[in-house]
């Protein structure tokens, strides 16, 4: 037996980021798109394949997809970066601005992997705690920003558990403080597109403010793992350093060209989800349980008569997958559910009916 070499003493804290993949007939734990992809796009991507010269290496700078994003952003292709998943834009922007004696400012509850990717890339994280509704108190924000002068700051909105808007207020108040202090303010969007108002805000060269995107939740793309960033030149300049050569590869370049081609048959089903997500909410408020509105596609809700794992557990055994945040900060007892499909929905609903009114 070998004498097993040690992980950074750094490493030791931290349990990793785990979604159960559990095998259940409805899946609604994720966020992901439950519809399947537009004919047109599936025929033009894999008629695309054939001519890919999957002997060479990809661009290295993935210019025709970061042009057509920059085209729809109305931004220049210098603006734009895109990678595996947003994630990986996370940790890219982490090996560039955070690391070893930084810090980053996080308002909990939020996104899980801000914080993972931070500790990975040895960078320390200070929480912030969002107030009633999980709005961020910007007066509270900017004297944390004061005491702890964090290289990085992110929001999310929609913010991720929770679904609700970050207010423009607050980002403008964060990014003025970080404008002068040469702090980064990180926006990540991945849930925009499901979203009834838009920020005025957009990418500034004079401006420390950058906007993560996803293919993975609205464009249906999870499986292809794709996200990009939108940010000032000087930004997208210092996140290629940190990046791997050639991270690209051929087949995505050319999917996320595809997918925003077809932007119209890609994200056909963007009313339903809406309309499912109010569905959804209203029936929840028949039930013995606490629902905060939502500008995702996601609702989190608590029960009152019962305990948020139990009810978690109760669900998995009639078939339902949904997320289990009970263990989280501030979201003690709570579960969050994706709106999955019509059918879908009413399983959920139905099986909730069954457990809480069954006993
Ligand atoms: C789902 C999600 C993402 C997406 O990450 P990808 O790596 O692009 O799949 C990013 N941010 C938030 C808040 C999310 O919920």
């Amino acid at each position: 037996m070998s004498k097993k070499p040690l992980v950074r003493d750094d490493l030791n804290i931290l349990k990793g980021y785990h979604s159960p993949q559990l095998d259940v007939p409805v899946k609604l734990n994720t966020n992901e798109s439950p519809f399947s992809l537009p004919d047109g796009f599936l025929e033009e991507l894999s008629s695309a394949l054939e001519k890919l010269d999957l002997n060479r290496y990809p661009k290295r700078d993935a210019n025709e997809l970061c042009l057509s994003i920059a085209e729809r952003e109305s931004l220049n292709e210098k603006q734009v970066f895109a990678a595996n998943g947003s994630n990986e834009i996370i940790q890219s922007i982490f090996l560039a601005f955070g690391g070893h004696n930084r810090s980053v400012l996080i308002f909990e509850p939020t996104y899980a992997m801000h914080s993972q990717i931070a500790k990975i890339t040895g960078t320390r994280v200070v929480s912030g705690l969002r107030e009633i509704d999980f709005q961020v108190n910007a007066d509270a924000a900017l004297r944390l920003i004061d005491k702890e002068k964090p290289e990085i700051v992110f929001l999310c909105s929609p913010n991720n558990p929770t679904g609700n808007l970050e207010s423009e207020a607050l980002i403008k108040s964060i990014l003025a403080k970080l404008n002068d202090s040469g702090g980064l303010l990180v926006l990540d969007e991945a849930y925009k597109e499901f979203a009834n108002q838009s920020l005025s805000l957009t990418v500034d060269e004079g401006s420390n403010l950058i906007f993560l995107r996803t293919f993975s939740k609205v464009w249906k793309l999870a499986g292809i793992r794709l996200g990009y960033l939108l940010a000032p030149e000087w930004c997208i300049d210092e996140i290629k350093n940190v990046s791997l050569p050639y991270h690209l590869d051929s087949i995505k370049q050319k999917a996320g060209v595809l997918a925003l081609k077809h932007e119209n048959e890609m994200l056909a089903q963007l009313e339903n989800v809406k309309e499912e997500k109010n569905r959804v909410y209203e029936n929840l408020l028949d039930f013995s349980v606490n629902v905060w509105p939502s500008e995702a596609n996601f609702l989190l809700f608590k029960p009152n008569e019962i305990d948020g794992y139990k009810l978690w557990s109760d669900l998995f055994e009639k078939g339902v997958l949904v997320r289990d945040c009970s263990s989280w900060e501030g979201l003690e007892g709570c579960l969050r559910v994706t709106i999955g499909n019509p059918e879908e929905n009413t399983r959920f609903l139905e099986a909730l009916q069954e457990i809480l009114n069954n006993g």
